[in-house]
């Protein structure tokens, strides 16, 4: 068993960390005071070459392996950069772009993953429905063939870049009798005749992340954007991505779970009350101790599910196990923080403020809490009973 990192990861981690700090973070608490997306951020993460990190590089991409992407994104959080822009960032770069480079045909992977990479075009998923979301199969949209072209109806919620974006990964019925076994996947581009995006939602937090509904008005997809197998897209998009989605799009968490322990430390010991640094207290002290339990434990579970990925193993059970005690633990490291800063922490200039409206979101996107305990009890039998016949 090998814990140690490679020097050539910790370097990349390093500058990604570096890069975040100078040029990311001094305008988070801007952009996140008015609600808007950073456009600057993104043309700054474009040339960093962060927007197509995991892709290989014929296509555009930075070719990063799933560890390596983790502790990019975890840099980019424990640097102060606001959770908007790395969900938006996941939306695009691994709901969008890893599902067109591992089920894409070629001419698919020409034609978007360079646009994703160098942040021309902005990318997005849409699964769920204003009807169905941990029932994602459940869904209304329809795909009919006509000719040619596939025509799509229906609509999509709450999706991440939905009024910024120009390519969406869309899911839609083809099988209506034949339950998640009928649903295809569909590259959809936003001059589609027929796409419309809706106006932005505003949301608790994440702000700086535009969110909103997709429709479909007998929408008309070229038949050469089907993406993988007739059917069988919504299963092929999961088993191939949801591993990643629980591993480099929760990593952005333990990077702030860092953030904000170091940022309490330097307040605890600056904070005086009753003649002393609070940090002098046994029950500031023990808040900070929990903190650094929960970072180190989500840590190592995440780089866990990222090993698994390189070495080409499953990790079904132990991407919903860190996804469910990461984005569960951060609630409590983010009700910590706020309560270290006393009233300053409910105030928007520090960003713990900011990170407690961020929290809860990690319990509800990419399948909720709820929706993890029963994949895990899923799995976890499925592996008992196979080692005990
Ligand atoms: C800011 C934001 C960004 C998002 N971005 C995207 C995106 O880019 N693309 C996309 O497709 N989706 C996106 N989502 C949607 C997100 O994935 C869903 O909100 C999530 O899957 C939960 O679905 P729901 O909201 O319909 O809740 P529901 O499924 O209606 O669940 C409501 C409650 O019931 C519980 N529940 C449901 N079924 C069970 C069960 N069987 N047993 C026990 N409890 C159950 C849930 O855990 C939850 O507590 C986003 C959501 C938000 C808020």
């Amino acid at each position: 068993m090998d814990f140690a990192i490679p020097e050539e990861y910790i370097q990349f981690r390093d500058s990604v960390y570096h890069f975040s700090r100078d040029r990311l973070a001094p305008r988070a608490e801007a952009l996140d005071l008015e609600g808007t997306f950073g456009w600057d951020n993104w043309r700054d993460m474009a040339d960093m070459g962060l927007l197509g990190l995991p892709f290989p590089e014929e296509y555009g991409g930075s070719q990063a392996s799933p560890l390596a992407t983790c502790l990019a994104m975890e840099a980019m959080a424990h640097a102060g950069v606001d959770s908007g822009t790395t969900l938006s960032w996941g939306a695009h770069t691994i709901l969008c772009g890893v599902p067109i480079w591992l089920l894409g045909s070629e001419d698919q992977k020409k034609r978007y993953l360079p646009k994703l990479a160098s942040g021309e075009w902005i990318g997005g998923f849409g699964l769920t429905e204003p009807g169905s979301g941990s029932d994602a199969a459940a869904m209304k949209t329809t795909a009919v063939k006509r000719g040619d072209r596939w025509i799509l109806n229906g609509s999509k919620m709450f999706i991440t870049n939905g009024p910024i974006g120009q390519v969406f990964i869309v899911f839609a019925v083809t099988d209506k009798t034949a339950g998640n076994k009928g649903i295809s996947a569909f590259i959809v581009e936003k001059s589609f005749p027929g796409f419309s995006a809706g106006k932005e939602l505003k949301k608790m937090g994440h702000r700086t992340s535009p969110t909103s509904e997709l429709v479909f008005d007998q929408c008309e997809v070229p038949e050469e954007n089907l993406l993988g197998p007739l059917h069988l897209g919504f299963l092929a998009v999961g088993k191939e991505t949801l591993e990643w989605e629980r591993s480099c799009m929760i990593a952005p968490i333990v990077g702030g779970m860092e953030f904000l322990l170091e940022q309490c430390i330097a307040y605890a010991k600056n904070r005086r009350q009753f003649g002393q640094p609070i940090a002098q207290f046994q029950a500031i002290q023990q808040k900070l101790a929990n903190m650094k339990v929960a970072l180190e434990a989500s840590r190592w579970l995440i780089y866990r599910v990222a090993w698994l990925k390189e070495q080409g193993r499953s990790a079904m059970l132990e991407a919903s196990i860190a996804k469910l005690f990461v984005t569960e633990r951060m609630l409590k490291v983010v009700d910590d923080a706020v309560q270290i800063f006393g009233g300053y922490g409910y105030i928007h200039e520090y960003p713990v403020e900011r990170a407690y409206r961020d929290a809860k979101l990690g319990t509800i996107g990419a399948g909720t809490s709820e929706v993890q305990k029963m994949i895990i009890i899923r799995e976890m039998m499925k592996r008992y009973v196979r080692s005990l016949s």
